[in-house]
């Protein structure tokens, strides 16, 4: 059977993913070996995790860690608190970490972790039980030299400073550079709070260079609100002159004709839990949000939310995806054939884990940096990535996503040659 002649199960994030590499391998031809050795994660732990609860019962957590690539350098990526939790969405998400690491061009490879859990029901004590628990059960599966988890969606730095701490008593001795994405005052960097929509700005800061828009006319539609979204507002606002006119959560969304500012947004999101009600907005539906007519649009949630059923509606001249595999494949042809810009998610969301890189530089060198330094250095790392990008996909003639997958593709294989593996 060829590698490429599986079925694709439509909603399946790591069929999508291992999709969209296939495609990126034909183009460059790539050695079968290697290419199926990419098809595939390297390492995997599944782990059961009892917590003691508040009320005294026992509740038994599902957990994974996928260990993807690490031709590069230790696996790197984030942990997942979900209740719709999969081991394939986390496949995925540690293989496009692989990608991310690499088109950024940082010495580290792919991974990422998730425990099926419902945090937004579970207290403070419960939530820290059970990040002690995860953390005991990988064990020695993770380390600074090996696999460094960081924080990813309803996971936040008060959970990594529980996790650093948790692996410190296991090794007997302070290990900061095992986790990013902590809190300063245990060895977290300045900068990393807002690095995943910073590196976001930047990237559609180059975009709209490249296709000759002004940003300072620009309107904005964010779908998701939580740490990248609420960020991506105010940096988009502050950074390029965005204007704002719609957000979403997990509830429901704002439509706002005239713009709001995006600080009062934020500000009213974490007064009031939701953004229902803003003064002088009118609701939408996440669905309708993404087809507004507006010049940039940031899917910043979860996956699998522009498919081929609304990818002939979207409007957007440029859709920055910040969150992880918010657009399918049928849909990436659809929006390329239409001439949307999409800023790939591993190359558009992947100043946060470059400030990750950072923080943990900065934790095993023990020397800390100033914010200045963070951004600059983040600035020049995606500035360069998406140049890279754009380069392939117009030498190649093809959309951002493939060419983006391209660049990381050659330097993961590199390393995998040099290294001896092929
Ligand atoms: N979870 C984030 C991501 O998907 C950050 C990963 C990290 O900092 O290691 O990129």
């Amino acid at each position: 059977m060829s590698l490429t002649a599986e079925r694709v199960q439509h909603d399946n994030p790591f069929q999508i993913a291992q999709q969209q590499l296939d495609k990126a391998a034909a183009r460059l031809q790539l050695d079968p070996a290697i290419h199926q050795a990419l098809r595939e994660p390297m390492r995997e732990l599944h782990v059961t995790i009892p917590v003691k609860m508040d009320d005294g019962s026992v509740r038994v957590f599902k957990g994974f860690r996928v260990q993807y690539n690490d031709a590069r350098g230790p696996n790197k990526g984030g942990i997942r608190f979900h209740p719709d939790e999969t081991i394939d969405t986390v496949r995925a998400l540690a293989a496009w970490m692989t990608w991310k690491t690499a088109v950024v061009d940082i010495p580290l490879g792919g991974g990422k972790g998730g425990v099926i859990c419902d945090p937004k029901k579970m207290s403070p004590a419960e939530l820290e039980r059970l990040s002690r628990g995860y953390i005991r059960a990988l064990g020695r599966f993770i380390g600074p030299d090996r696999d460094i988890p960081a924080p990813d969606v309803y996971t936040t730095p008060q959970i990594m400073a529980w996790m650093m701490d948790e692996y410190s008593v296991i090794t007997g001795h302070n290990t900061p550079g095992v986790i990013t994405g902590k809190p300063l005052s245990v060895g977290g960097s300045e900068g990393r709070g807002d690095a995943t929509a910073r590196g976001g700005a930047y990237t559609v800061r180059e975009a709209a260079k490249y296709l000759n828009i002004d940003l300072t006319k620009a309107t904005l539609a964010i779908q998701g609100f939580g740490n990248a979204g609420q960020y991506a507002a105010t940096l988009f606002q502050d950074l390029l002159g965005c204007k704002v006119v719609a957000v979403s959560d997990s509830r429901g969304g704002i439509y706002l004709p005239d713009g709001a500012d995006a600080h009062d947004l934020v500000r009213y999101k974490l007064t009031n839990g939701s953004l229902e009600g803003y003064p002088g907005s009118q609701p939408i539906s996440n669905e309708a949000l993404l087809e507004l007519d507006v010049d940039v649009l940031a899917p910043s949630a979860l996956e699998d939310v522009v498919t081929e059923r609304n990818a002939e509606n979207i409007r957007a001249k440029i859709v920055a995806e910040l969150a992880n595999g918010p657009t399918n494949p049928q849909a990436d042809d659809i929006l390329y054939r239409r001439g949307v810009f999409v800023i790939p998610d591993f190359l558009c969301n992947a100043g946060g884990v470059t400030v990750s890189y950072f923080e943990w530089v900065q934790n095993e060198t023990g020397y800390y940096w100033e914010e200045q330094l963070v951004h600059e250095r983040l600035d020049k790392k995606m500035t360069t990535a998406f140049a890279s990008v754009l380069d392939m996909s117009l030498e190649y003639q093809t959309d951002m996503r493939t060419a983006a997958y391209m660049v990381a593709i050659q330097r993961v294989a590199e390393a995998m040659r040099a290294r001896g593996w092929v």
